[in-house]
């Protein structure tokens, strides 16, 4: 990244968070009468870890989204993708407001805008992306809208992130996404100390989870725009570095994990929160010491790490149970969850 800002600032502090959380996703099973598909039970069992995991990335103790803040999506596997519906509450989301969409379809939107707006290319560059001018937005706004429209039939539009989402979907082993404001993680990303999050590593179990490569984005408008940038930059960073980053985060917005499973996509928030949280802590005790980049590698590659790596990778790779549905039913227009998103596959409340 071109802008390492200089340690000094005290960015806002982090919130705590709960130590509630489960270690694994639990799936939340289709609420009485939702249609959730009409597929088949793999569409079905990827549309309820989809939920929970929404559920669990909205959990109100965690200040990660608040009200309509933030989206979840999954690969169903054969070419389509489901994504949350746009104005959706994730704490209380329900099978029912998640829609599905061509992911290709999407893919060449995206792609064909490139083409259109070859000027966009210098996006990988954060000084020129950010001061940038927009170009032809009304003309994206309209394929954009005749996209979500298509993919509406129920009246339901998807997330505008849903280009993004696609984006990232489309990547090797990627198949679920989850995207957020996390509070400390914003505070890092709305501060002139973004980089920290990028620059380097500070512990062993961040190394583990979200190894070694995050991707910081300068700010975009959100979209189409947006899209294809990241689009470019991880082709980028592929190229570079042969695999995909775990997590994106976006200037002045928030961040998206990447992971194979909605249970990998939970650990990846919750250990970029995490370091946001280190980071944030050791301003006011001199800044943050990065490991050096040989302890780093040994890490990234030391068999006891990569055993631990993949015991997290098998657990979270198992098939999402399906359980009976939880918790009370949605009140119209209510922003309060209830404590639904701390049962676990066998029903006990953590
Ligand atoms: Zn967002």
């Amino acid at each position: 990244m071109t802008n390492s800002p200089a340690l000094g600032d005290t960015a806002a502090g982090g919130t705590a968070l709960s130590d509630a959380a489960p270690r694994d996703v639990a799936a939340g099973g289709p609420a009485p009468g939702d249609a959730v598909t009409g597929g088949s039970a793999t569409t079905d069992s990827a549309t309820a870890a989809l939920v929970e995991l929404s559920r669990q990335l909205g959990r109100p103790d965690r200040r990660w989204a608040v009200l309509a803040e933030g989206n979840a999506s999954v690969t169903l596997g054969d070419g389509r993708m489901r994504v949350k519906a746009s104005g959706v509450s994730m704490a209380i989301a329900e099978p029912g407001d998640f829609v599905e969409m061509d992911t290709a379809a999407v893919l060449r939107l995206v792609d064909a805008a490139e083409e259109t707006h070859p000027d966009d290319r210098g996006a990988g560059d954060l000084g020129d992306a950010v001061t940038r001018p927009a170009t032809d937005t009304t003309a994206d706004d309209e394929a954009v809208r005749a996209l979500f429209a298509a993919a509406s039939p129920g009246g339901r539009r998807p997330s505008v992130e849903a280009l993004l989402h696609a984006v990232c979907l489309d990547l090797p082993g990627v198949d679920a996404v989850g995207h957020t404001h996390p509070v400390p993680v914003n505070a890092l990303l709305c501060s002139p100390l973004a980089s920290l999050l990028v620059d380097g590593s500070l512990f062993p179990d961040q190394i583990v989870v979200l190894g070694t490569d995050p991707l910081l984005v300068p700010y975009l408008d959100p979209g189409l725009k947006l899209a294809r940038a990241v689009r470019r930059m991880l082709r980028d960073r592929i190229a570079a570095t042969g695999a995909a980053p775990k997590v994106v985060y976006l200037q002045n917005h928030g961040m998206f994990a990447l992971g194979a499973s909605t249970a990998e996509v939970l650990q990846v928030t919750e250990m970029a929160v995490k370091v946001a949280e280190v980071i944030l802590g050791s301003l006011p005790a001199g800044g943050p010491v990065f490991l050096h980049a040989a302890d780093v590698a040994r890490i990234d590659t030391r068999p006891d790490e990569l055993l631990r790596r993949a015991a997290l990778a098998a657990a979270t790779a198992a098939p999402a149970p399906v359980v009976a549905p939880t918790g009370p039913a949605r009140t119209s227009g209510s922003t309060t969850p209830d404590t639904l998103t701390d049962r676990t596959p066998d029903g006990a409340i953590r």
